[in-house]
């Protein structure tokens, strides 16, 4: 039995999963801009082709529906890339569900400078994971741990007051999006 998988169409990108979709939409209703698929590497000798590249933030965006992967391989390609690696386990997270003491979020995988030690403990900030965070104030957009959300002015702009606020809106948008081909909203 040949199993075909039914690829999803958005903004004229064939993604080949839905989740790989609504973090597309995320992404668009955030204004965070994206590239999908930009480059092939090879890590360690295995063929990776990244899920995203984002420009306004350095980072690459893998979406997993699984947890069932290597951490450290991934590890290994921020470390040999320079920049932050992002893992996005399971479906978009639900604002109406989330808060920011869950450990739901995105796993953030920052590249290990040679000074630094040999440890990966800063991966999960106190066991919850990072966030994409938008500060009230300059719009900046960054990858953060939610619990920063509850606090004012850590934003590197430094304005007097201002809040990393969740991107409630956006969260909500991919989750509800509807796609071409078959898309029945799982
Ligand atoms: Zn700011």
């Amino acid at each position: 039995m040949v199993i075909k998988v039914i690829q999803t169409r958005y903004k004229g990108y064939h993604f080949r999963s839905r989740l790989e979709a609504r973090w597309a939409v995320f992404f668009d209703v955030a204004k965070i801009r994206w590239e999908y698929e930009p480059e092939g590497y090879v890590v360690d000798g295995t063929p990776y082709l990244p899920d995203f590249y984002l420009p306004d933030l350095d980072c690459y965006f893998e979406v997993k529906g699984r947890p069932e992967y290597d951490l450290n391989f991934f590890r290994r390609f921020a470390d040999e890339m320079g920049c932050r690696v992002v893992i996005a386990e399971g479906p978009t997270p639900d604002p109406d569900e989330w808060s920011c003491l869950d450990t739901i979020g995105l796993q953030v995988l920052r590249p290990r400078h040679a000074e630094a030690s040999d440890d990966y403990t800063d991966d999960v900030a106190w066991g919850y994971k990072d966030m994409f965070l938008r500060c009230d104030s300059c719009g900046r957009i960054s990858l953060m741990n939610e619990v920063y959300s509850t606090m004012k002015d850590n934003c590197s702009c430094n304005d007097k007051g201002s809040r990393l606020m969740p991107l409630d809106d956006a969260l909500k948008a991919a989750r509800s999006a509807r796609f071409e081909h078959g898309a029945s909203g799982r």
